[in-house]
């Protein structure tokens, strides 16, 4: 609803634009009543309000959003012939996405929970989706368990509360969650506000240019503001408070003429590099050290532009990691290759099978598909033009020049256990090492406060992990918990 008064008299109508005449009063028999069932407008009006909200989201449910632009500030074409970044100076209009992961849509703001960090690019050549997080890692790298590890940090199917020995339970028992858990769990894991914060790829996609030649990519968006963080008591202050402190941080900076701004970065690897660097290169579990591949400066994308209808935009939003225009590309990682399946998937069932025709979705290039009907669509159909191809009649048509450079893979097709040769603990161990005393000392806080209540021995195989990635991250967290490191190095050996 806007702030801003308007003079200008407009007549109320219904959904068929028929002027309604009183909508204070529905029409009864005698004052008294009953209803009379001739009242469209009192029908029309309560059917429409039956159907208001579509399904949530099943994770990001609670988002934020805004619209901004993204600016080249160095040359990268000799990785990419992506439109976007052909020139220094050009601009991409993008709408970024919020979100925390866990919660339902009325969630509290201030949780500790990683944050969703989706941006759409509508660039000239189609929309690029940038659907990351803002932490560089995730809890599982392989796709057959996400829906497990979701269950886990959701509701217990008894109490229907959220669940410290669910959680801890399946990450425990899932010791390549280390990484992430400790992110989580580090001064990080509660950001101050959603412009304080940094954005991941998370995955590894590609990048390839004009001479077929590919790059392995992870994009890092580094706040200007700087990192700012929130104590797990200021947290739940506001979240009583003020459960949306968050989102109204965000759209109150932009409206004042604060536009927040991110550094766009991108990790380059060279395709043949993945066969023999050290660390699995596809592995949503591990970054890529900087000293390894050192980030590459690309842009800045600001946010100055808030949404005018949170439905219409933000609830509405729909992002997809196979969002990609020519330049840019997928890689092997298990888990980007099932969320090209499952976004898309999602939003058919959320937002209907024509959801790429929400303007906060649409592309701002010309769209030419072949896809028709459907639940919900808005525009001509595509009028007369052909509906199949090929077709004799000027119809859309493919184009060679777009093509991806091919990939080579091989292996037998088969179920191979994803914990073989892959292990979990340097890079946890690494992070814990690099953050400061204070920064560690809150790391093990923070655990032990949300390991309380959880059964010892499900707290002793997880303090088990932490010794591993480094002895004294367990034994700090052995002590916080009153158990004796004795009986976790007993029951690790
Ligand atoms: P570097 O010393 O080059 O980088 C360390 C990075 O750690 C920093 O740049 C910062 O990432 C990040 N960091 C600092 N404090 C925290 C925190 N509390 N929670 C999460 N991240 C934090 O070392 P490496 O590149 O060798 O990486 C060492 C470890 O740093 C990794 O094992 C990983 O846990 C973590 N890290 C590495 C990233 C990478 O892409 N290499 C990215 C993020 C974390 P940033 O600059 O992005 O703010």
């Amino acid at each position: 609803m806007s702030s801003k008064k308007s003079s200008s008299k407009k007549v109320m109508t219904t959904g068929a634009g028929v002027p309604v005449a009183d909508n204070q009063n529905s029409m009864t028999a005698g004052p008294r009543g009953p209803v009379l069932m001739q009242d469209y407008q009192l029908m029309e009006r309560m059917a429409h309000f039956n159907r208001e909200r579509v399904p949530e989201r099943v994770v990001h449910a609670k988002g934020a959003g805004a619209y901004g632009t993204f600016t080249v500030t160095n040359d990268i074409t000799k990785y990419t012939r992506a439109k976007l970044f052909e020139k220094i100076g050009k601009e991409t209009e993008v709408f970024l996405r919020f979100s925390t992961v866990a919660g339902e849509k009325g969630s509290a703001d201030t949780v500790r929970d990683p944050r969703g960090f989706a941006v759409k690019f509508y660039t000239e050549e189609g929309n690029w989706d940038m659907v990351g997080n803002n932490t560089p890692v995730f809890f599982v790298r392989d796709p057959l368990k996400f829906s497990d590890f979701i269950h886990s940090q959701k509701r217990h199917p008894q109490t229907g509360l959220r669940d410290a020995t669910m959680q801890w339970d399946f990450w425990s028992l899932s010791p390549e969650s280390l990484h992430q858990v400790t992110i989580l769990f580090s001064d990080r894991g509660i950001p101050a506000t959603l412009r304080h914060t940094n954005g991941y790829s998370s995955h590894t996609f590609s990048l390839w240019n004009d001479k077929g030649e590919r790059y392995w990519v992870k994009w890092h968006f580094k706040t200007q503001q700087g990192i700012k963080c929130m104590s797990n008591d200021e947290a739940a202050k506001l979240a009583g408070d003020n459960p949306d402190f968050h989102t109204q941080d965000l759209f109150e900076s932009i409206e004042k003429g604060e536009y927040p701004r991110w550094t766009v970065n991108v990790q380059v690897m060279p395709e043949k590099d993945a066969e023999t660097y050290g660390i699995h290169p596809f592995d949503l579990t591990k970054v890529w050290p900087h000293a390894d591949y050192p980030l590459i400066e690309v842009g800045v994308l600001e946010l100055n532009r808030n949404p005018v209808n949170y439905f219409a935009e933000v609830e509405q939003a729909t992002f997809e990691p196979g969002n990609l225009p020519p330049g840019m590309g997928p890689s092997p990682d298990k888990m980007l290759q099932a969320r090209i399946l499952s976004y898309p998937d999602a939003h058919r069932y959320r937002v209907g099978v024509n959801y790429q025709g929400v303007p906060v979705n649409k592309p701002r290039c010309p769209m030419h598909t072949y896809h028709r009907d459907g639940q919900t669509r808005f525009d001509d159909n595509g009028g007369v033009s052909p509906v199949y191809q090929p077709n004799s009649f000027g119809g859309p048509a493919d184009d060679a020049s777009y093509r991806e450079p091919p990939l080579k893979i091989s292996g037998d097709a088969d179920r191979y256990d994803h914990r073989d040769g892959n292990e979990d603990y340097s890079q946890a161990g690494a992070l814990f090492r690099l953050i400061s005393d204070d920064q560690r000392r809150l790391l093990i806080d923070n655990i032990v406060a949300a390991m309380q209540g959880v059964p010892q021995d499900i707290q002793i195989r997880q303090i088990g992990h932490f010794y591993k990635a480094d002895h004294a991250y367990g034994e700090g967290v052995a002590k916080g918990l009153g158990i004796d490191i004795a009986s976790v190095t007993h029951e690790a050996a």
